[in-house]
């Protein structure tokens, strides 16, 4: 893969599979700005990436407040004239059956998984488009293709990113910049502890899993740093599934 000293932002990237995509990216050269919540948890992935050679920077911000990214985008925007390539991955669930359903639980996973792209890319693809090179990559999930009971919220949400992701594609695709998601199946990380460390319920899940076992981030990562390698550039406006085989 081919990158050319690109700059990336990456969503989410403290732990599990932005962690993974950052420190992918990281290892070919690229300069990853890593935002996750907490300070923390972006801050040691940032200093890790140095430690081992690679160039990155760590920014706390809360992606579920659009005037949050607003802010952080201008200074990043001020430091990095140009972030050729934005993963918007950070991402929660707030599970439960309809009926139970807070509204509070849905607007939450609206707002992280979905409204937060809405916002890293109006402030971040701009700069792009004038610079006529750029890769977007939405981190979706089989939910959003599939659906799944107890995640009106969460697969509404990452059905949400994929018809973005579809139009980001078709507005920005005279400019060079692609926009691609990536729906991953059951990958092994905090967000998926409960169920992977659940005998009889991880036997259940990887009975519909034809490579019968869980994802690794790095399966993710892999995928997500070949969608924004220079050879990606005749690929746009697509879902690519990583989940062993689930929904085929
Ligand atoms: P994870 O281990 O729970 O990590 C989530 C990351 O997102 C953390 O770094 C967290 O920040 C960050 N984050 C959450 N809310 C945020 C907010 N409001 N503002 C800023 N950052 C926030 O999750 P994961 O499993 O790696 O999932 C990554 C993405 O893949 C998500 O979009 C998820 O929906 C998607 N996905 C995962 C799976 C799976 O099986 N794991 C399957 C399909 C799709 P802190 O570190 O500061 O807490």
């Amino acid at each position: 893969m081919t990158f050319n000293n690109r700059t990336a932002l990456v969503t989410g990237a403290g732990r599990g599979i932005g962690k993974a995509i950052a420190e992918t990216l990281a290892k070919q050269g690229v300069t990853v700005i890593c935002v996750s919540k907490s300070a923390e948890s972006c801050g040691a992935v940032a200093t890790a990436i140095t430690a081992a050679g690679g160039k990155a920077k760590a920014l706390a911000v809360d992606v579920a407040d659009g005037a949050a990214i607003a802010k952080a985008a201008e200074q990043l925007l001020a430091e990095f004239p140009i972030i050729d390539i934005l993963v918007n991955n950070a991402g929660i669930t707030r599970d439960g059956l309809l009926f139970r359903m807070s509204e509070d639980d849905w607007e939450s996973v609206l707002r992280t998984n979905l409204t937060s792209c809405f916002h890293w890319t109006k402030h971040i693809a701009r700069p792009m488009t004038r610079a006529r090179w750029g890769r977007i990559v939405n981190i979706a999930s089989v939910s959003g293709i599939m659906g799944n009971a107890g995640q009106a919220n969460y697969s509404a949400a990452k059905a949400g990113m994929i018809g973005l992701t579809k139009t980001l594609a078709r507005e920005f695709a005279s400019r060079s910049v692609t926009a691609n998601a990536v729906a991953p199946g059951f990958i092994k990380t905090d967000m998926t502890t409960e169920f992977v460390n659940d005998a009889e319920v991880s036997a259940k899940i990887l009975d519909t899993v034809p490579l019968k076992r869980f994802g690794e981030a790095a399966d993710i990562a892999n995928m997500t740093a070949y969608l924004c390698s220079e050879e990606a550039g005749y690929i746009t406006g697509q879902v690519f599934t990583v989940d062993g085989g689930m929904t085929m």
